[in-house]
Formats: C-alpha cells, sequence, structure tokens
C-alpha cells in the first residue's frame, strides 16, 4: 500500500482545497491510481475556506476572497480521533474520508483539527491553504505529517512506501524514526518527489522554532539537521528517503544543482490524467477512431486516423463554446473565426504571464498586417503577492490601451481560474503559450493538456517542453533551446524577439492561409503528447523506477 502524502488535492472546483499545479497533479495521479487498480491512500488537510476566490476590479486590482463550502456533502467523517501535540498543547485530529471509485478505489483522508475542545489557534490550520508561511504554516505541517501518520496507523494500514510530494508531509519521518530503530528502516520506506526548481520554494523554519513547536517529539536530533540555524524540509525528506526525484529530466539538474549533497536524484516526468483533460468532443471523436484510447492512451499515437475536417469542426465547437464564456463574461466581443491564444497559470514574475504584451506596437503592428488575434489571460496571483498582482494591474492598463487603438488585437481576462475554466480554456484556444524564465518551470503540465487536445504549444524551452516538443511538428518553442546542464537564466528581450517572430512569420500564417498544415500539426500534437504526457505513464514509471523499495 502507498501511502501518497501531499499539502493541497484539486478534485473538482466544488472542493476547493487546491491552489494550482501540485493540487491537479495529485488528482490526476490518484485518478490513475484508481484506474489502473493501485492500492494507494492519500493523506492531505481539509481547507473550510479554501485557497482564494478571485475577484477583479476595473482597475485590475485583485481582491481576494474565502471560499467556504459545504464539505460535509462531499466528505463522511470517520470515528476516529488521533492526537497530535503542536508545543506542549496536546490536541485532537479527525479525518474526513472521500472516495474515487474506478478499477480500483482510493481512498483520501481529509485531516482536520478545527474540533471542539482544541486551541483556537490550532483550530484555525483548516481554515486557508497557502495562508501565511510562519508558524501557521509550520503547524498545518506537522498536522499534515504526524497526524497522517497516526491517521494511517490507527486505521490499520500496512504501508509499504510512504510518498511525500513536495516537502509538506517531511515531519512524518519524525514518527517513523519513533517506529523503526534505525535511519536505515525508515529511509527503507520513504520516498520524496521535489516539484521547485529555486532554493526559495522550498520550506525552512529556524531550528529554534522547530524545537519549541516539536518538542514532544524527542526521537530526532536537530541540531544533525540544521544548516545555518535552519531546518529546510526538503534536506530533512531527502535525508530519510530512499528514493529522490524530479519531475522533468531538465529539472533533475537543476535539483542536482540546488541540492549537491543528495547522492541519487531521479526523475519521472509529470502526465495528465488524459480522461479529465480532454475535452468532450474530441473523447468523442477517440471513442469513434481510436477505440480504447481511455484505457491506454499510448494509442493516441493513431491521432492521425481521425480525418481533418472532423477534427478541426470539433476543435471549432469547443472554440465557440470559449468564445462564447469571453462574451458572456466580459465586454471584449470575441469572434468564431480569430486566432486565438490562451495564457493562463498562476500570476507570478518568474511565469512572465504578461511577456507578450512588452511591446504593444509591435504586437499591434502584427495584428493588422498579419492577422487579426484575440489573447485570454486567466490566473490567480496568490494573495500576497504584490508583484504579482502589480502584473494583473499592467495586463488591465494595456488590454484599455489597446482598445482604443484597434480592433484587430483583442485582449481578455477570465476571472477566478479553476477547473473546469482550464478545461474549456486548454482545449478552446488555437495556441496555448507559455513563456517562464528558464531554467525556473520544474515541469508545466498545462500544455500537455493542451497538446492533447490538438491545441499547439508555443513555449518557452523549460520543463517538460524540452522533452515533449518538436520544433515545427507538434509546437514551436520561445528562445534558445539549452543542453540539459545549462541552468542559466533566460533573457526578456531574446525571448521576446524570437516569439514576436515566430508568430508573425511561421505560426499565424500557417494559422490563417495553411489550413491543412495547421491540422497535421494538431494531429502530430495529439499523437506525440497525448501518448506520452499522461498519468497512466507517469504512474507505471513511479512503480518501476519508485515504489519498488516497497517490494524488496
Ligand atoms: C493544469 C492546471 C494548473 C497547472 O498548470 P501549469 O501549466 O503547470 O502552471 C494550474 N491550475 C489549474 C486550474 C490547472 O488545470
Amino acid at each position: 500500500m502507498i501511502a501518497y502524502f501531499v499539502m493541497e488535492l484539486g478534485l473538482e472546483d466544488s472542493m476547493p482545497t487546491y491552489s494550482g499545479g501540485l493540487g491537479i497533479l495529485a488528482g490526476d495521479t490518484l485518478y490513475s491510481y484508481a484506474d489502473m487498480d493501485i492500492p494507494a491512500v492519500c493523506i492531505t488537510l481539509l481547507y473550510k475556506k479554501g485557497y482564494t476566490l478571485q475577484k477583479i476590479t476595473s482597475q485590475g486590482m485583485q481582491l481576494d476572497f474565502d471560499v467556504p463550502w459545504d464539505y460535509k456533502r462531499y466528505l463522511r467523517r470517520l470515528d476516529l480521533e488521533v492526537e497530535v501535540f503542536f508545543g506542549d498543547k496536546r490536541q485532537k485530529v479527525i479525518c474526513w474520508e472521500y472516495w474515487l471509485r474506478s478499477k480500483g478505489n482510493v481512498r483520501i483522508l481529509f485531516l482536520d483539527a478545527d474540533v471542539e475542545g482544541n486551541d483556537p489557534e490550532i483550530r484555525k490550520l483548516n481554515g486557508k491553504l497557502y495562508f501565511d508561511d510562519g508558524i501557521y504554516r509550520l503547524r498545518q505541517e506537522i498536522l499534515l505529517g504526524i497526524g497522517g501518520y497516526r491517521v494511517l496507523k490507527a486505521l490499520g494500514y500496512p504501508i509499504h512506501v510512504y510518498h511525500m510530494n513536495e516537502s509538506h508531509s517531511a515531519f512524518l519521518v519524525v514518527e517513523l524514526l519513533k517506529e523503526f530503530s534505525s535511519p536505515e528502516e525508515v529511509k527503507k520506506r520513504c520516498v520524496f518527489t521535489t516539484h521547485t526548481p529555486v532554493p526559495a520554494g522550498h520550506d525552512r523554519f529556524p531550528v529554534d522554532v522547530i524545537k519549541e513547536e516539536l518538542k514532544a517529539y524527542d526521537n530526532i536530533d536537530w541540531d544533525k539537521e540544521t544548516v545555518d540555524g535552519f531546518v529546510n524540509l526538503s534536506v530533512l525528506a531527502s535525508r530519510y528517503s530512499d528514493k529522490v526525484n524530479a519531475v522533468s529530466h531538465k529539472h533533475l539538474y537543476v535539483t542536482q544543482n540546488i541540492f549537491p549533497d543528495i547522492a541519487s536524484v531521479e526523475y519521472v516526468t509529470n502526465g495528465v490524467y488524459h480522461k479529465r483533460w480532454i475535452h468532450k468532443e474530441i473523447q468523442e471523436l477517440f471513442d469513434e477512431y481510436i477505440p480504447g484510447w481511455d484505457e491506454n492512451p499510448i494509442l493516441l499515437q493513431k491521432a492521425y486516423d481521425i480525418p481533418s475536417e472532423i477534427l478541426l469542426k470539433a476543435h471549432n465547437r469547443i472554440k465557440s463554446e470559449l468564445v462564447n464564456l469571453v462574451n458572456k463574461e466580459t465586454d471584449a466581443s470575441f469572434s468564431d473565426d480569430v486566432f486565438t491564444i490562451g495564457i493562463a497559470r498562476r500570476i507570478t514574475p518568474y511565469k512572465r504571464n504578461d511577456l507578450i504584451l512588452r511591446d504593444i506596437d509591435r504586437l499591434i503592428h502584427i495584428g493588422e498586417r498579419v492577422g487579426e488575434i484575440q489573447i485570454i489571460f486567466a490566473g490567480k496571483a496568490h494573495p500576497k503577492d504584490t508583484m504579482g498582482k502589480e502584473m494583473i494591474k499592467r495586463i488591465f492598463e494595456t488590454m484599455k490601451i489597446i482598445r482604443e487603438r484597434t480592433k484587430a488585437l483583442k485582449i481578455t481576462f477570465l476571472e477566478n481560474y479553476g477547473i473546469e475554466m482550464a478545461k474549456l480554456l486548454i482545449a478552446g484556444c488555437d495556441v496555448w503559450l507559455n513563456n517562464p524564465k528558464r531554467p525556473l518551470e520544474a515541469c508545466g503540465t498545462s500544455g500537455m493538456k493542451a497538446g492533447m487536445n490538438g491545441v499547439l504549444n508555443f513555449s518557452t524551452w523549460d520543463g517538460w517542453w524540452l522533452e515533449g516538443g518538436i520544433e515545427g511538428v507538434n509546437g514551436w518553442g520561445i528562445g534558445p533551446k539549452p543542453s540539459w546542464q545549462d541552468i542559466s537564466e533566460s533573457k526578456d528581450e531574446e525571448d521576446l524577439e524570437d516569439l514576436y517572430s515566430k508568430l508573425a512569420y511561421i505560426i499565424m500564417p500557417t494559422y490563417y492561409r495553411h489550413e491543412d498544415q495547421w491540422v497535421k500539426l494538431m494531429k502530430n500534437s495529439i499523437a506525440t503528447i497525448g501518448a506520452y504526457f499522461n498519468t497512466h505513464r507517469m504512474v507505471s514509471e513511479y512503480i518501476s523506477k519508485v515504489y519498488k523499495i516497497g517490494l524488496r
């Protein structure tokens, strides 16, 4: 049995316990586990006020709201209670279950310390996800790691592999060190997946704070786990894991650079759950022309069996659905027959969400000379990310300027990006634009979702695209293509120039003047991206490369 620990989980919008990539990936992984009948149980936290609901004023200011939800309608409370110490406070922890049912059944346990009798500060831990990175975050991580271990034990699960997804659950090793006689015995049972490409992304806490909050647990010598006065949870997780893995081939090199002391890092490139992300219209074509694709997505290699006009028509129906949404939610007045670019992801400086708007004269010129352009932005800035929020404001200001100057270029922003909106965006645009600063994208997954719907990727050579992208065949790259070892950062000017010139000289001319060529690229995209970048393939790799420690 695999215990899959993760801080956030994105199954559906009505269960708002996720923020972005990590949570969606966790959901996709569990769906594949269930389909593939992999024995697994997931441990995560219940957030009764969700992550954040985004509204944007006409001035472009992001406002953040709580997302209270009726969790009792979705989850069943277990008749079970364990104890966890926070400092010297002994607190009760309960849990709620949710089942994913397919060929196999995967149980998900949502931990909850918001229980009558508990300290008010501890009860707040089940309020919001990623609310704060101080003591609140540390305590949420104690709840996840230690509470999670205790709940599994109380339920009598025979766990062979503890899979820490990101280091948030690393305190689990504190419990394992008590259970087993030596660090070697603990190591035999743990694996750690790092999802972060930047040193600042790894949680760390001052050792004195850790000692105080975890003083009830005396089976670990914190001084030995300390570097420069801090305990870094990624270092902690990797010291007690038999296997450490990165989430793309490129990310392997980036990780080795951040943690040169970790002896061996492997990689398993992320995937997406094809049955969730391929649009219903496209699924119907696959059912007809590629029977069996859902159980065995490798068959998507046969995308060439779909007649071109039928694929194009299906894509245009989805695009029309997207255009209707844009026209209902905004006053952008989009059209069905205009080249449409989608840019949707968390809004934060390294993602450079607004890169394409940096030279609006040039972009307007392309719109007026080469062909009309529609651009859809979506994404939330973390409530405390002021730079991200400023970027949203700049996008709104640029939007107004463009509206006064031309009709050949239309830009819009859809509020409150989430799972349902993503499903339509990644399938309904013509091109999916992703231009993060290299080498800061650990993997990225939305481009995989787009690619398997026949939406063409236009992306920086980073993360998964370095493995999946074939220039001019299933999409296009932006900027220079680095070697695997090259971890230098990309330059904005250079990337921007490449972005505009490929758009004007290659991508848009193909779209507007060579439809037959365009559909061929769509099929290449489905065949090469759908067949490989799915969670069925990813889970198989986890079993053969990472989880095998549990089989020894
Ligand atoms: C897929 C997805 C993400 C992650 O996308 P990236 O390209 O990895 O940034 C985030 N949010 C939602 C709603 C998604 O569907």
